[in-house]
């Protein structure tokens, strides 16, 4: 599974990042950078977590 952003509607506020620091990350410019595209099953909760957690509806996972 990938995590997709849909960047027009992601507005940086950093949710997905509390809920998933190893797959998601903040710049210093506030641009949202994608650690693990490809989300190990380790991850996959925490990933799960910041997709329902996202407050702008731009994220989620695609099957390739
Ligand atoms: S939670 Fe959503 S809107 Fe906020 S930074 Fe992450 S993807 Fe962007």
């Amino acid at each position: 599974m990938k995590i997709v952003v849909d960047w027009d509607r992601c507005e940086a506020n950093g949710v997905c990042v509390r809920a998933a620091p190893e797959s998601f990350h903040l710049d210093d410019k506030d641009q949202l950078h994608v650690l693990t595209e490809t989300v190990p099953p380790e991850l996959r909760a925490k990933v799960d977590k910041a997709i329902l957690g996202c407050p702008k509806q731009a994220l989620s996972l695609s099957e390739d």
